[in-house]
């Protein structure tokens, strides 16, 4: 009988496994990598056979089908015979935390790979971090430097070990090295550098970590204030990695789905309800942990005193991660923990949300790139995404590819790095050469729009615009596998298809076109970028909507009413929570992308819906202006935090669900069956259960994101859809 087994059952441990059950059984036959499935031949017992290869499968493995063809051939032995060439979209590997049984080696003193920071085996390791070129083989990753020794060279050929065909492995003997250095780039050697450098973390400095995809700055918790002062970054929440996940649970609460998230073997940052440690996000009720990942992390902890320390990516906000030594040397840390591999492929730590089972991906990046998703189409499409947090994506045999998280398109190294992660997807995935089309933004100004172009010319293929809010609701429908639904678009800005700038939408959806059934009052962005980065502008002209002057005068306030009907408008709902914020005197000093509304949602959460005001809905606008002058009326006095919290939810609530009403009565009207979130301010949980409890109310189903971010992240994955599904035709 031959077996196909389909799946993600390559470069997973699948074919030693199939050999070692097919050998205890006395069976005969063969094994075979062939494209992307596996090829089993075996002479007799196949129910017994299926059964215990279910039993046996390797952690990272997974069967989708199994499909049976009579084969009755006969064969002496059982063999595992070479790949046949597959095509170039068999699937590549997202990098996996190290796993239960190399850990154990990396404690066993008896152990050749004891210490040995490197340790990874068949399922476990780097991958898409250090993958050149595919077919996937060692001499196309970074780890061709490396020369493999007798003995590991022997496990690599042996198909009854657990590194048999491990295309990465190396021992102390052959690997890489982690070298120590000080500030100064002198190098204190090798020895013992992983717990010199534990010590030094310890005694409070700063230092950089080099790890698979990226470099990382890192300090003890006590270290915080002298490190947000040296980094200069005042308020913004960093990462946490806990050294595992009782320690975890010091610091935060944290649900099954969470726990099972950290664990997962893509190790991702989850961001969890805080227990302590305010200042590692100030003014947020999350913290980010994730658990150590890579061996060098596992030995970090063995020797650290600290249980946790603060470990983000060493960059500039929006820029390309640091991988160069050259790069990291010129942060000025206190101490540097390197190693002599080269990063090919830098890729951020994932940064994931869980709301009622769902996942929320702020950041898809490590251990998830490069997971594909289905489409309908085969064509190969480009898309580049936004300006912010992009990712770009690209489409190859009904399947779509999104890069890594890029960054924020306006500094010179991110715009490189989008060019050279959609080089490298396009180059891994890409079945035919060429391409069919190239999709952006219709923002006039986004630096993406320049590559667009640029590929479009070198490929002499058609270029195409799609609306931003239109590319989020896309990427909703793609993610729940829908053709229509009427879809929330909330978030910060986007350019609109009337000139405006967007981000309080209700669309109607489908691949083919959208209707805008509704948005948010128009409110003018005095200064453009300068509303977004002082929420006081926009409250000024919010106030100054209905006659009263705020937080400007004299001089500035004269030259900020000139600008009333001069300025770019907006409909967002991210402004708008800005704003409120920094009425409600909760964050009117943005130190970082999205500061005002992301600590307004602390106050969300615990607020309660003890006021109530008038909504204003003319023509499918929903008034934004008279709500914030019934909201100067009430208050009087100065507030308590729980008046707050209760004055923000009730403000909120009220304009959510005359939206929520909007798409509620659309749907109904037409027989849309779905109302979905897309945009990221759906990253909001008390905003999204809001929504969700009024869906609820109605005969329609609510739908969020899982594997497509919600934010801009998510664009480009929209963009390929919308115009995949127009050239079908
Ligand atoms: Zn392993
Ligand atoms: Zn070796």
């Amino acid at each position: 009988m031959k077996l196909i087994f389909k799946g993600i059952v390559q470069g997973v441990g699948f074919r030693p496994t199939i050999f070692r059950i097919a050998q205890t059984m006395d069976l005969k036959g063969y094994v075979l990598n062939k494209g992307s499935e596996v090829e089993v031949v075996i002479d007799k017992k196949e129910e017994e056979f299926i059964k215990e290869v279910y039993k046996q499968l390797p952690t990272i493995a997974k069967i989708s089908e199994i499909k049976k063809i009579v084969d009755n051939r006969n064969f002496k032995d059982f063999e595992i015979l070479h790949s046949k060439k597959g095509s170039r979209h068999s699937q590549i590997p997202a990098d996996v935390g190290t796993c239960k049984s190399c850990l154990k080696e990396l404690f066993d003193k008896k152990n050749k790979r004891y210490t040995f920071p490197f340790t990874n085996c068949t399922i476990c390791g780097a991958r898409y971090s250090l993958i050149i070129d595919i077919p996937y083989d060692r001499e196309r990753t970074s780890m061709n430097e490396f020369k493999l020794c007798k003995s590991c060279l022997e496990e690599y050929r042996n198909p009854l070990d657990k590194r048999y065909h491990a295309q990465t492995i190396s021992c102390p003997q052959c690997g890489p090295i982690y070298h120590l250095y000080d500030k100064k780039k002198k190098d204190l050697g090798s020895n013992n550098a992983i717990k010199r450098f534990s010590e030094k973390l310890d005694q409070g400095k700063i230092g950089v970590i080099k790890s698979w995809g990226g470099m990382h700055l890192c300090c003890n918790l006590n270290e915080i204030p002298r490190f947000r002062n040296w980094y200069n970054r005042p308020q913004k929440a960093f990462a946490v990695m806990v050294k595992n996940l009782k320690i975890a649970e010091k610091y935060a609460e944290i649900t099954k789905d969470e726990k099972n998230l950290l664990i997962s073997t893509a190790r991702p940052i989850v961001l969890v309800k805080k227990k302590k440690q305010e200042n590692v996000s100030p003014g947020i009720d999350t913290i980010g942990l994730f658990l150590p990942y890579t061996g060098l992390h596992h030995l970090l902890f063995s020797f650290l005193k600290s249980d946790a320390l603060v470990m983000t990516s060493a960059n500039i906000p929006g820029e390309a991660m640091i991988t160069s030594d050259e790069e990291a040397f010129s942060i000025n840390a206190d101490c540097y923990l390197l190693h002599n591999r080269t990063i090919p492929n830098r890729i951020d730590d994932s940064v994931v949300r869980i709301w009622n089972n769902k996942r929320f991906f702020l950041r898809k990046s490590r251990g998830f790139v490069p997971d594909p998703i289905s489409v309908n189409y085969d064509s190969h499409i480009l898309s580049v995404g936004a300006g912010e947090n992009i990712c770009g994506a690209f489409s190859s045999d009904n399947n779509i590819f999104s890069t890594q998280y890029i960054g924020n398109s306006k500094y010179y190294s991110t715009i490189v790095f989008l060019q050279e992660a959609l080089n490298h997807i396009m180059n891994l995935t890409m079945k035919k050469p060429g391409i069919d089309a190239v999709v952006m933004d219709l923002h006039p100004n986004y630096e993406t729009r320049y590559i667009a172009k640029k590929y479009a010319d070198d490929y002499g293929v058609p270029l195409f615009e799609v609306q931003h809010h239109w590319a989020h609701a896309a990427s909703l429908l793609i993610d729940n596998t829908l053709d229509e639904a009427v879809i929330l678009t909330l978030d910060g800005l986007g350019y609109g298809s009337d000139g405006d700038f967007w981000g309080g939408e209700v669309l109607y959806s489908n691949f083919e076109r959208f209707k805008r059934v509704g948005h948010l009052q128009k409110i003018p962005l005095l200064g453009g970028d300068a509303a977004t980065r002082d929420p006081r502008r926009l409250v000024y002209s919010i106030f100054k909507n209905f006659g009263k002057e705020i937080f400007f005068k004299d001089n500035e306030a004269a030259i900020l009413s000139k600008l009333m009907d001069k300025s770019l408008f907006s409909t967002s709902m991210g402004r708008i929570l800005d704003a409120l914020s920094c009425y409600l005197g909760i964050c009117c000093d943005r130190t970082y992308d999205g500061e005002p509304a992301m600590k307004l949602e602390k106050y969300l959460v615990s607020g309660k819906p003890r006021y109530s005001f008038n909504v204003d809905v003319k023509d499918n606008i929903v008034g934004t202006v008279d709500v914030f002058r019934q909201l100067d009326e009430k208050i009087t006095k100065s507030l308590s935090n729980r008046e707050k919290a209760d004055y923000a939810y009730s403000f909120v609530k009220n304009i959510i669900d005359e939206l929520t009403n909007l798409a509620i009565y659309y749907a109904k009207d037409k027989g849309v069956k779905h109302i979905g979130i897309s945009g990221g301010v759906s990253y909001n949980i008390p905003i999204t259960e809001m929504i969700s409890e009024k869906v609820k109310k109605s005969d329609l189903k609510l739908v969020v994101h899982n594997d497509i971010p919600n934010g801009d992240g998510g664009i480009a994955i929209g963009q390929n859809t919308i115009i995949g599904n127009k050239l079908i035709k």
